[in-house]
């Protein structure tokens, strides 16, 4: 069954809001986006992207999702104006475990991307960094529209 991305990003967003002070503002040029995605990891990937753009910014700095549609994919941008990743951190980042360098008292586990790294790969996707540090991050997360739940399922043992 397809789902509305943008109800659905909106309400991910206010989900997210809920826990801090950042405004998450939400782009998408097409009023209608529909997809057969796994909503529960779709809302895991958002939700992670989403709190580690909160988590690695400045309380009052804007963030932005951006929902992108073409024939076959959908594509989620998430950008902060937060405190960026150096280009050597940027190739660990979704090993687990992993923490970058300037991450100072920050909390967290280093286990979040790679958890999403792990449901875009099941969703057939791609995830991509590009950061500039003390300028900020933007994730881009690819993923194939269509029936990919069946296969989603069977790998996922649900
Ligand atoms: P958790 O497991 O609770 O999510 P975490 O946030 O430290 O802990 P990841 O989400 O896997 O772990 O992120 C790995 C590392 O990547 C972080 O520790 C941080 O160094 C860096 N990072 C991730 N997102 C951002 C971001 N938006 N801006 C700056 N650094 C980031
Ligand atoms: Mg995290």
């Amino acid at each position: 069954i397809p789902i509305n991305l943008n109800e659905f990003c909106e309400q991910v967003i206010q989900e997210t809001q809920l826990l801090n002070k950042n405004i998450i503002n939400f782009f998408c040029e097409d009023k209608y986006i529909n997809a057969c995605i796994d909503e529960k990891v779709l809302r895991h990937i958002l939700i992670n992207l989403l709190t580690n753009a909160i988590k690695y910014s400045p309380k009052d700095s804007p963030i932005d999702l951006e929902l992108i549609s073409n024939e076959s994919e959908v594509i989620f941008q998430i950008k902060d104006k937060g405190i960026g990743i150096t280009p050597e951190d940027q190739q660990h980042l979704f090993e687990s475990f992993y923490r970058a360098s300037n991450v100072g008292n920050i909390p967290g586990t280093g286990l979040g991307l790679a958890i999403v790294k792990q449901c875009v790969d099941l969703h057939g996707g791609k995830i991509a960094v590009k950061s500039e540090v003390g300028v900020g991050t933007t994730f881009t997360v690819t993923l194939p529209i269509g029936n990919t739940q069946k296969k989603l399922h069977a790998q996922m043992n649900v």
